[in-house]
């Protein structure tokens, strides 16, 4: 399939003489493969200049042995630099794992988590740059010299927010114990209930530098479908980002991570079970809410399989149009872009912003 060249999302009040701007709000491996497919479409021949700002969530970093890991800012940076392991989605092509294996021989905790040799070179960059007093925006901004991803790629905060989740443990006096997000899904593989979702740090965190001008400044705001409480809802939760998002001249449209009532692959359901969000494409949608009424979408897709929900979106105020949301390859995924263009150009034409 190819994607017919007309010029993308809304410009009935931009001005011709510079790019269209998108400003998406991305996790990892959901949001990058959405990027993937918005640039394909956007270098399409005939497409209207567009540049994108991707507002990356932060909350997944973890320190380990001494390294500042940041997985969903080097999953769109290795992703959309093509460095990314396709088949797992995440990490380096070609990555072996000598450190990780040295490690666990030393006995050094934890040894749960997939270190690769080449992406720690990445974390030895960052780290020694954290080290010199450089914040992660700008030391985003210098990995992103080597691997070109083709976006603006800013952290959502330069201060440290380390999501936790909450598990029962019969051994705690509390009955409950909190994980780091990372080992939480590393390591138990999201199988056992999560409780609560802690965003440790968040309150206290401050946008990073861009990223409430990338959202004021945008034409379109995108939610791609990443996870909705850990991506998505952690960058919205950095104070004064759901504010700028409500307020945003921008028609807000996001794609439904929850397809036929499963997450596709992740582990969105355990978590919006958590905050007790009915899991399914209308679910995550209230969950979000209409910015008619204090919530941050114009507008909302949902997969074929769930045109059923498409009635109850329109109802709470969201425009909803069902299209096919699985992002099988690079023009699959350019489809949903260009849906997703589409409709925030008709919400925008009905002056919802
Ligand atoms: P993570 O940080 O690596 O977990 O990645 P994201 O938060 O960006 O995205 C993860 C979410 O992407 C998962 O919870 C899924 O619900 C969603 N997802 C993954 N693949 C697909 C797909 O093909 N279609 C849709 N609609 N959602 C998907
Ligand atoms: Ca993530």
């Amino acid at each position: 399939m190819t994607i017919p060249a007309r010029p993308p999302g809304p410009s009935s009040e931009r001005r011709a003489d510079r790019p269209l701007r998108i400003t998406v709000l991305s996790g990892g491996v959901g949001g990058a493969r959405f990027l993937q497919g918005l640039l394909h479409l956007l270098g399409q021949p005939g497409s209207t200049p567009a540049e994108v700002t991707v507002v990356a969530n932060t909350g997944d970093d973890i320190w380990l042995h001494g390294l500042k890991v940041c997985p969903d800012l080097d999953t769109v940076m290795y992703t959309l630099g093509d460095g990314i392991d396709q088949e797992r989605g995440w990490g380096r092509t070609d990555e072996t794992w000598h450190a990780k294996e040295e490690l666990a021989a030393y006995g050094v905790e934890p040894t749960w988590f997939g270190l690769g040799d080449r992406d720690l070179a990445t974390h030895l960059v960052r780290t020694r740059m954290l080290d010199a007093g450089y914040p992660l925006s700008a030391v985003t901004a210098a990995l992103c010299e080597r691997w070109r991803p083709g976006v603006r790629l800013l952290p959502m905060s330069d201060e440290r927010v380390e999501t936790h989740i909450v598990v029962d443990d019969p051994e705690e006096p509390s009955g409950r114990r909190a994980l780091h997000f990372q080992e939480y899904w590393v390591r138990l593989h999201a199988q056992v209930p999560a409780r609560a979702v802690v965003p440790v740090g968040l309150d206290a965190a401050r946008p990073a530098p861009g990223v409430l001008e990338a959202v004021e400044g945008a034409d379109v705001v995108l939610l791609p479908p990443s996870n909705p409480v850990v991506s998505v809802g952690t960058i919205l939760g950095v104070p004064g980002v759901r504010e700028a998002v409500r307020r945003a001249p921008a028609p807000v449209v996001g794609l439904s991570p929850v397809v036929a009532g499963s997450h596709v692959r992740g582990m969105a359901a355990q978590l919006l079970a958590a905050l007790g969000v009915e899991v399914s494409a209308a679910g995550v949608a209230g969950h979000y809410g209409a910015r008619a009424r204090g919530g941050v979408l114009d507008g909302w897709l949902v997969d074929t399989l769930d045109e059923g929900d498409v009635e109850r979106v329109r109802a709470s105020g969201i425009a909803c149009r069902a299209v096919p949301l699985m992002m099988t390859d690079h023009d699959a995924t350019a489809a949903m872009a260009r849906a997703a263009l589409d409709l925030a150009h008709a919400v925008g034409e009905q002056g919802h912003a």
